[in-house]
């Protein structure tokens, strides 16, 4: 419990050194300055602070001033070397770092407040129509029902849904629900309809059509055979910065204080720069924008790199996902391991690995960040191969012309499928695997189907990443998975799900410390996206971005991670999220 004088006390601190009344958050125009208040020096005492900094790991105090960390120690020494200063009683709190999220997709949260049906947990199909024909009885007649997030994994029978019951409930109306992993969708008739999908339509390379016994489309459209009916979707959508803002708010209120932000639109990048200037953006967000969009944006400009906002990096995808047996394998899949007509079924190259090559080397050669979504064995090695020529190309360049800041810390999203033998070259290259551990925790039931027991054992290889001197860094994809870094948190040490299945974690040597699933969330995360200089760790000199918790996540525990309750958010020493304790607990 935080007793109220604590808070109290807390509250009016906080209160007095930003002018701003606490709760109202980010309606408050965190990315506003205030002057003379911020000049202030602000010490937050008696304090339970894990700093992520190998330097100074324990700390019960930190000094605050201009949105910078000015001393870290013993609150003793603190208030003994800054006297008159401001003083914030944490009451005995954990703090952390500033979280981070490696790899999410901020429309997509917004979307899912603001504007998408939210299928999440949906437990069967039926259940999935059911919803689909309540969300299009309060949308005009005709209009499109656009979803996402059902798992027919999580359903009785584990079959994908199809068109026939969409189509028998909503003949009017276009459906179109996206696969939890964005990887597969069903539409049904209407959809299809005006898409001009027929039975002879042939699925575009990358993407696949499936088809019932008799040829028909089944209404499910996998990676780039989605694109058929998608561009045709003229559903109204909310404000770009409006979505901007909501998923902003959520994500301070998990803990978040930055994102990379993964396959983004130029025009999103555009209202990012917009929020920014109007000092309404308060997290720190890498954008990494979509591939299409990358080689005339290389070529037009540099990077952008400001405090809080860098636009520094694309994404590509050299494979799909393994949900939806996108996944690009080295083998067969053990649970399809023939397509329809018979050849071996080893999933699909969205990108071919030589436009992967060239795209890397156009990255390098801009200043640019390639970072390349890879989920199957085949996939990852494609990657690693084209990241090891654009690397030596790199060294070249930079024998030429001086060594590029920080080097081209290429990344794989997701890597989770590895060939043992691939494992090494994440260290030997210097590439960054960017995890998401709570896939390993939805997907764990099936893995096994897919892969059969041995391929299994390089899933998610995490610790065995890690034990080859290779970095990792941490994210959940929201909103495939929840934001909450928490549940990743979780995820990382324990491999367990919710309940605690299964007892001992799946594949528990590969589960992470306490002390590496920090480093997922903040510093190593902080370096994949080039900012571990300025923030990643409460450390003198870098970005007062920090957490209060309501519990000690580094000790207690592993099932009482994921209820953990963020009571404050500060990001460049603006409170920007304030919770008691005591209040009912709420979603993020
Ligand atoms: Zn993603």
């Amino acid at each position: 419990m935080w007793p109220v004088s604590v808070a109290q006390r807390l509250a009016a601190g906080v209160a007095a050194v930003m002018g701003v009344a606490v709760g109202s958050g980010l309606q408050a125009q965190p990315g506003a300055a205030q002057p003379e208040a911020a000049q202030v020096l602000t010490v937050y005492t008696n304090a339970n602070v894990y700093t992520a900094d190998p330097a100074q790991p324990r700390a019960g105090a930190i000094a605050v001033r201009s949105g910078v960390i000015a001393d870290v120690g013993g609150a003793a020494a603190l208030l003994g070397r800054h006297p008159g200063a401001r003083v914030v009683d944490l009451g005995g709190r954990t703090v952390l770092p500033g979280l981070i999220d490696a790899h999410g997709h901020m429309t997509g949260l917004g979307e899912l407040t603001l504007s998408t049906l939210d299928l999440t947990g949906v437990p069967s199909e039926e259940a999935m129509v059911a919803l689909a024909v309540a969300r299009a009885r309060a949308l005009p007649p005709g209009a499109w029902v656009v979803g996402r997030n059902w798992d027919h994994e999580r359903w009785p029978d584990r079959r994908l849904p199809s068109r026939a019951a969409l189509s028998a409930a909503l003949p009017d109306n276009p459906v179109f629900l996206e696969r939890v992993d964005g990887h597969s969708a069903v539409a049904n008739d209407a959809a299809l309809a005006r898409a001009g999908l027929t039975p002879q339509t042939q699925a575009p390379a990358g993407g696949a059509i499936l088809r019932d016994q008799r040829g028909e489309p089944t209404g499910v459209l996998i990676d780039n055979a989605m694109e058929l009916v998608g561009r045709v979707i003229d559903a109204p959508a909310p404000p770009v910065e409006d979505l901007l803002i909501e998923a902003q708010r959520r994500c301070v209120r998990a803990g978040l204080t930055g994102v990379h932000d993964m396959s983004v639109s130029v025009p999103v990048a555009e209202a990012y720069q917009r929020l920014e200037a109007a000092g309404r953006l308060a997290l720190h967000v890498n954008v990494y924008l979509a591939s299409a969009y990358a080689p005339e944006y290389f070529a037009q400009r540099p990077p952008t790199r400001t405090e809080r906002l860098h636009i520094a990096g694309a994404k590509a995808y050299a494979d799909g996902a393994l949900g939806s047996r996108g996944a690009w394998l080295l083998e067969p899949y053990t649970d399809r391991p023939a397509d329809d007509r018979g050849d071996p079924y080893t999933g699909l190259a969205v990108t071919a690995p030589d436009q992967i090559g060239a795209l890397a080397s156009h990255a390098v050669r801009r200043g640019y960040q390639l970072v390349v979504h890879a989920i199957g064995d085949r996939g990852n090695r494609q990657v690693l191969d084209a990241f090891e020529a654009a690397q030596a190309q790199a060294q070249a360049q930079a024998q030429a012309q001086g060594p590029a800041a920080g080097g081209p810390r290429f990344r794989v999203e997701h890597a989770q499928v590895l060939s043992p033998s691939d494992v090494p070259r994440f260290a030997a290259l210097g590439v960054i695997a960017s995890v998401q551990p709570t896939h390993c925790t939805s997907d764990m039931r099936w893995v096994p189907d897919r892969l059969g027991p041995e391929r299994a054992r390089g899933a998610y290889a995490w610790a065995s990443i890690l034990r080859a001197g290779g970095r990792l860094a941490g994210g959940s994809d929201f909103p495939v998975e929840s934001h909450n870094p928490f549940l990743g948190f979780y995820a990382a040490v324990s491999r367990q799900d919710a309940a605690g299945w299964p007892e001992g974690g799946w594949h528990p040597e590969e589960r992470l410390t306490r002390d590496e699933a920090l480093r997922l969330f903040t510093i190593d995360a902080a370096y994949a996206g080039f900012r571990e200089g300025r923030e990643g760790s409460i450390t003198p000199g870098k970005a007062a971005s920090f957490i209060v918790i309501d519990r000690d996540v580094m000790t207690c525990p592993a099932a009482d991670i994921p209820a953990t309750r963020v009571l404050m958010t500060v990001i460049d020493g603006q409170t920007v999220h304030t919770a008691s304790a005591d209040a009912e607990p709420a979603n993020p």
